[in-house]
């Protein structure tokens, strides 16, 4: 009798056991590899520069893909961007799961990055803002257009990401994988996409231009409310100037990337 019950036991020990087990989060993806220091400082300098830049305040993240594992990413740990340094870079994989978080929390909206590398080869390095300047374009019918040249990357035309249309009334927040991958539908093949009642994606070939395409979607936002101020017909850049006006900026990165990095004793 006694024995029966013990094996009873086990037997619920057991079934709790398995329960316990299936309920267990993914397991801890397995690293792509060492990076390099300086890849790390980049990362930690792009987030101190958005803040510098206004592109960035309290939230918004930015991310570059692993240069050894293509379906891994790095990002900063949960931290308001401008406190980012080097040692708070994380390894993340597309489920989101990091490599070695060590107690750290993870950003909410990690999915956004997720599931634009996994559906974009092509993107290298992501940033998500609140950058103020561009909300209104995603929630008024007046399409973003690129002002200047600085902006040629807009000209291709700018979608709108709308949560609703999919997910009906939210928090906004793109907080899971399913939310991720519609927005990196509505992204398609372009470099950036607005969120309604959210903010903004601006993807790029490499760290320096998602930053650069991040800063000026935020300028460009700035200019066309005062040509839309000034009235009448704006005669914004082609698609086509754009695509030419786009090479010469991928070229001439770098010049601005260096003055930005010195404003926030970037290493
Ligand atoms: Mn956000």
């Amino acid at each position: 009798m006694i024995c029966a019950l013990v094996a009873g036991l086990n037997l619920v020990a057991g079934g709790l056991q398995n329960h316990v087990h299936a309920q267990t989060p993914n397991v801890a993806p397995t690293s792509g590899g060492p990076v390099d220091r300086a890849l790390l400082e980049d990362i930690a300098t792009a987030s101190r520069i958005l803040a510098d830049q206004g592109v960035l305040d309290a939230f918004g993240h930015v991310s570059v893909r692993h240069p050894k594992n293509p379906q891994h990413f790095l990002m900063s740990r949960s931290l308001a961007p401008a406190l980012v340094t080097a040692d708070d870079i994380l390894e993340l994989d597309f489920a989101g799961d990091a490599v070695d978080a060590r107690g750290r929390s993870l950003f909410l909206e990690r999915f956004i990055h997720a599931e634009i590398y996994r559906r974009r080869p092509d993107v290298m390095a992501i940033v998500h803002s609140h950058s103020p300047a561009v909300i209104p374009f995603g929630v008024t019918t007046r399409p973003m257009l690129a002002m200047y040249h600085n902006a040629a990357f807009l000209a291709g035309g700018v979608p709108i990401f709308d949560i609703r249309d999919k997910f009906g009334a939210t928090d906004m927040l793109v907080r899971n994988g399913e939310i991720g991958r519609a927005l990196a539908e509505s992204l398609g093949d372009k470099p950036v996409v607005l969120m309604r009642g959210h903010g903004n994606v601006t993807t790029g070939p490499s760290l320096q231009i998602a930053v650069f395409r991040a800063i000026y979607t935020e300028v460009n936002a700035r200019l066309e409310l005062q040509a839309i101020g000034i009235g009448g017909p704006i005669t914004a850049l082609t698609p086509e100037e754009g695509i030419k006006a786009d090479k010469v900026n991928e070229q001439v990165v770098g010049r601005a990337w260096d003055l930005w990095k010195q404003r926030v004793g970037g290493k």
